[in-house]
């Protein structure tokens, strides 16, 4: 089994939201991870929609993230310096319903996809229930609106192939789902915006500047760190420029 890291641009936003009471712009890099086994390319996480900037997301989320991405992070050319197309993706988990985690869905309109239940649920009421863009937070309605996927909505842990175990960390958003890999040489945890960087994760926690639920929040760290406790594993943070830096990248591979 190969776990690939790719980089599929950053966002420019305030610091504030990403680590409460800090101030200035901070870069969040948006990393998705292709995880190869002998008969599965699983996706989790697709990234921004390339046409982001260009009106695809609404002006309240462009007034606060602005998205940086050159050619050759798009998806689609991450994939390739893997030797992997779209179509090869069969499975895609996604972490959570937001914007920089579902823009990259439609590449993929053939593959089974798992997402957390209770945000999948809150994302297409959030966007259907009031067509006015500004009420609609963190969901990108163009991306909710993808279809032809078979879904299947999660809100236990549960194992989704030999090695690849997903577990519910919500918080964040009312559910989030993060990835524990299992390969020959090494654990890798991937609880993507359950923890947002290193200094969010402590200990202390420090916490973002805002979330749907604190005591979930607080709860679903301390899950993670049990578990990267009882594994030995590395985390990789979701949106930490430095720990980004110190990663192999595609089409560099963890084994
Ligand atoms: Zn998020």
């Amino acid at each position: 089994m190969k776990l690939f890291v790719l980089y599929t641009g950053y966002l420019e936003t305030d610091s504030g939201g990403i680590i409460a009471g800090s101030s200035g712009q901070i870069r969040l890099p948006i990393l998705c991870f292709l995880i190869q086994t002998d008969q599965h390319n699983v996706l989790f996480d697709t990234g921004c929609h390339p046409n982001a900037m260009a009106g695809r997301w609404s002006p309240k989320i462009t007034g606060s993230f602005r998205l940086v991405q050159q050619p050759q992070e798009r998806l689609e050319n991450q994939l390739a310096l893997c030797g992997v197309s779209p179509e090869q993706i069969d499975t895609v988990v996604l972490s959570h319903m937001h914007f920089d985690h579902t823009g990259g869905l439609y590449l993929f309109p053939e593959a089974k996809v798992y997402a957390p239940k209770a945000d999948f649920t809150a994302a297409q009421v959030r966007v259907r229930i009031n067509p006015d863009p500004f009420t609609h937070g963190g969901y990108c309605k163009a991306d909710l609106d993808q279809s032809g996927n078979v879904y299947t909505l999660l809100d236990t842990d549960f194992s989704l192939l030999p090695g690849i175990d997903v577990v519910q960390l919500p918080g964040h958003t009312p559910g989030l789902m993060g990835l524990i890999v299992h390969l020959k040489n090494q654990v890798i945890l991937l609880p993507q915006d359950c923890v947002y960087t290193s200094a969010n994760y402590g200990p202390p926690v420090r916490r973002t500047g805002s979330a749907f639920c604190w005591t979930s929040y607080h709860a679903s760290i301390e899950k993670l760190r049990r578990l990267q406790q009882q594994t030995g594993g590395r985390i990789i943070f979701s949106h930490d420029f430095t720990d980004f830096l110190s990663l192999k990248r595609a089409p560099e591979f963890y084994q």
